[in-house]
């Protein structure tokens, strides 16, 4: 039986379920901008994944990787390489507190799967636990870590690792704000980690500023509460910096934003500046003891690639060469403009750290319903990142689908600030309908 097929625009297959259209086919970047197929230019607002933080087309970590294919291009992850050792050290320098020692990986998601390896072997307790609303990859072991149900959901059944959940510290989840918020969320951590049985908790990992969920910082006073809690029960503090990390809250890693130290720290995205793909976890000597002595396997064919330490290498540099100070100087420009967005009946709220931030949409007094919940629902969320992409500037769907995030490299100045927050304004005009 012959059946009548669509023509695929391209035989790759959609990376992510796509809520944001038919996005354009980039062939070039350069800083902040990158160009279509078409020769259209686009301001690139959500650097990505969030992850090109020094912007694109950047000369010093094309000239790191140039240098490092000319000596040699790949050295056995089981054996030493002089540029993945330097990128080591460098990490020890602007990691937080203890973490001094680097096990490489080449992606996010195996990163976290690495981190609960590591931490289980380290307590010998089984369980990991995340929260909801949360991402930490999409791999089966990382897919049970995730919190968001349409990533969790697809993969749970079949790899489900010991893993439990327990709610973020979200004003919905605990009707509370501040302090009071910060309060009962961390009692509710303790109250999971005591009912599970603490004993059988090996971690708990969390992103310092939730990511794609939302770009929600938590209240203050949280993750200091999460470190007492967490140090009186043995429970190791994992931090997933996959976004947070090199510089996109403002300091080389999220959780300096909280001033407490994790015990573990998992990176991606931002090390290499996305130049090519490396990730890894951080421990302190103890772990690094335990990993080297353990007599367990742990490791990837590409795991700390040394074309992608060479990038790393060089983005780290690019980092330390002002971008830092960027982000510090301009967060609360781009807060104040983004809080102008308030003024449309659609915007429910907008909050974030940095260059990290994310907008909810509400329908009336409601939220919107995220179509992963109902595909039925009326929902213009995507809409917004359609008619953002209209106005040449690429902003994030987040998860659930009722937000929207934006995350420019870096290397943003005002003027794409402004630019990107006045598309967006537009956008959600469009989207919505104007309320003046
Ligand atoms: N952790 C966080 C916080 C993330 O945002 C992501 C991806 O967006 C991951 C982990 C997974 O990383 P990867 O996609 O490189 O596997």
């Amino acid at each position: 039986m012959s059946q009548q097929r669509m023509e695929p625009a391209s035989a790759t297959l959609a990376h992510w379920s796509s809520p944001d259209g038919d996005p354009p086919t980039i062939v070039e970047g350069e800083g902040c901008y990158v160009t279509d197929d078409e020769g259209e230019e686009y301001l690139d607002f959500i650097a990505q994944l969030y992850c090109v933080n020094a912007g694109h087309g950047n000369g010093e970590i094309n000239a790191a990787i140039e240098e490092q294919l000319s000596k040699v291009a790949y050295v056995s992850s089981a054996k030493h390489n002089d540029t993945r050792d330097r990128l080591a050290d460098e990490l020890a320098e602007i990691a937080p507190g203890r973490l001094s020692n680097t096990f490489f990986s080449i992606s996010g998601s195996e990163a976290n799967e690495a981190a609960v390896q590591i931490a289980r072997e380290y307590t010998g307790a089984p369980k990991v636990l995340t929260r909801y609303q949360s991402y930490h990859g999409g791999t089966y072991g990382a897919g049970s870590l995730t919190g968001d149900p349409s990533t969790r959901a697809a993969l749970e059944p079949y790899g489900g690792t010991a893993t439990g959940k327990f709610l973020p510290p979200l004003p919905e989840a605990f009707d509370a704000e501040g302090e009071e918020l910060a309060e009962k969320a961390a009692n509710h951590l303790e109250y999971v980690i005591r009912n599970e049985g603490h004993e059988t908790v090996g971690a708990v990992l969390m992103e310092p500023v939730a990511g794609t969920s939302g770009a929600y910082p938590a209240p203050e006073g949280y993750f200091e509460r999460v470190r007492e809690i967490c140090d009186e029960y043995d429970v190791l503090l994992i931090a997933d910096e996959v976004i947070t990390g090199f510089g996109r809250c403002g300091e080389w890693f999220g959780i300096q934003t909280e001033g407490i130290e994790p015990d573990m720290l998992t990176f991606a995205k931002g090390v290499t500046s996305a130049y090519a793909p490396l990730a890894g976890v951080l421990v302190g000597p103890e772990i690094a003891d335990n990993v080297r002595e353990g007599g367990y396997d742990l490791g990837q064919t590409f795991g700390g690639h040394p074309l992608s330490c060479a990038a790393g290498l060089g983005a780290i540099d690019v980092y330390r060469d002002g971008l830092l100070e960027n982000v510090r100087e301009n967060a609360a420009y781009f807060e104040d403009e983004l809080r102008e967005l308030e003024a449309h009946d659609a915007v429910a709220d907008v909050r974030g750290r940095g260059f990290l931030w994310g907008i909810t949409f509400r329908d009336g007094e409601e939220p919107f319903v995220d179509p992963w919940t109902d595909p039925d629902a009326d929902n213009p969320v995507g809409t917004v990142v359609e008619e953002a992409a209209e106005r040449n500037v690429l902003i994030g769907a987040g998860r659930p689908a009722t937000q929207v995030i934006c995350a420019p490299p870096l290397c943003a100045g005002r003027e794409e600030i402004s630019d990107g927050v006045d598309a967006l304004d537009a956008a959600i005009g469009a989207a919505f309908g104007r309320n003046d």
